[in-house]
């Protein structure tokens, strides 16, 4: 008897000859991962006079993060090897991450896609946001992503490898097994979520980048996060804001032009909230904090 089509649109998988789909899920990220950063890190280093005028820091403030490319490059290698191995575990003892066919229709796949990234956003928002604060879980495992105050592509994943874990394991697979997808799309969603990650740390504001055109959440959004006075601010990640807003922890940002060098800097677009709550009252000592934070960028990061 012969076998039925499947009932929806079926994925290109061209990992296919290669790779299984769940196979793929582990490893096409991290190809995808080292491509798209490297691919900026070339650009910087062949180019650099050429993406001056999109940086979001100078060279100089590049040059003050607090670690180095050799830990930032190893500590992502660790973080994903680990990874990895916990991923691998889970599709080969777990037969209910195994679901490669057949693939619903189309617009289901696509509610799937929507369902998975308000999954993730949800989980990496109130994990990072309880890591900024409490302050153990902030000492001894996120301040590792802050070392990088003026973020570098490559150090998108540059994490401590709890962190890691907790937020990119743990809710890579929520987002999977919740949201129903098949294994074949959940590689397209950690691909996808890959690159974006990596865009939001790649230091550029680039006029024609789709994700930085479709996402409010983009490179300069999250770089106000790393900024010295921004970590109470822009916790949403990877793909959309609606928590940052609905929790007060919202900080538009615009890119302004420093006279100074012909870099660019991402900074408050206003310094108070109220313009993006309608109808929500500021308490005054939000109010005095977004000030500070204001006075502080001025201050500090623009020199
Ligand atoms: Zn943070
Ligand atoms: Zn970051």
């Amino acid at each position: 008897m012969e076998s039925k089509p499947p009932a929806g649109m079926t994925l290109a998988a061209p990992w296919r000859p290669y790779l299984s789909d769940e196979m793929a899920a582990v490893i096409m990220p991290l190809v995808v991962y080292w491509l798209y950063s490297g691919l900026y890190h070339l650009v910087e280093v062949l180019v650099p006079s050429g993406v001056k005028a999109y940086r979001l820091h100078t060279w100089d403030e590049s040059s003050k993060n607090l670690t180095s490319v050799p830990k930032v490059v190893g500590g992502v290698l660790l973080q994903q090897a680990l990874q990895a191995g916990v991923a691998v575990a889970l599709f080969v003892f777990d037969d209910s991450t195994q679901r490669s066919q057949p693939e619903p229709d189309t617009w289901v796949q696509i509610g799937q896609l929507l369902v998975a990234m308000f999954i993730m956003d949800t989980w990496q928002y109130f994990c990072h946001r309880w890591m900024h604060v409490n302050k153990f879980m902030y000492r001894h495992f996120h301040s590792v992503h802050h070392r990088l105050t003026a973020p570098i592509a490559f150090g998108a994943l540059y994490n401590h490898p709890v962190e890691g874990l907790l937020m990119d394991t743990v809710g890579g697979a929520l987002s999977f097994l919740l949201s129903g997808m098949s294994t074949r799309l959940a590689v397209l969603f950690y691909c996808f979520a890959t690159m974006k990650t990596v865009d939001d740390h790649c230091g550029l504001w680039l006029p024609l980048n789709p994700f930085q055109k479709l996402f409010s959440n983009n490179s300069a959004y999250h770089d106000i996060h790393h900024q010295l006075h921004g970590g109470k601010y822009n916790f949403s990640q990877p793909f959309f804001v609606f928590w940052d807003r609905i929790l007060g922890t919202y900080m538009e940002v615009k890119v302004l032009r420093r006279e100074e060098d012909g870099c660019l800097q991402a900074a408050p677009a206003v310094c108070r909230v109220s313009a993006y709550l309608p109808g929500v009252e500021l308490k005054r000592r939000q109010e005095r904090k977004r000030s500070r934070f204001c006075v502080g960028l001025f201050s500090t990061s623009s020199g």
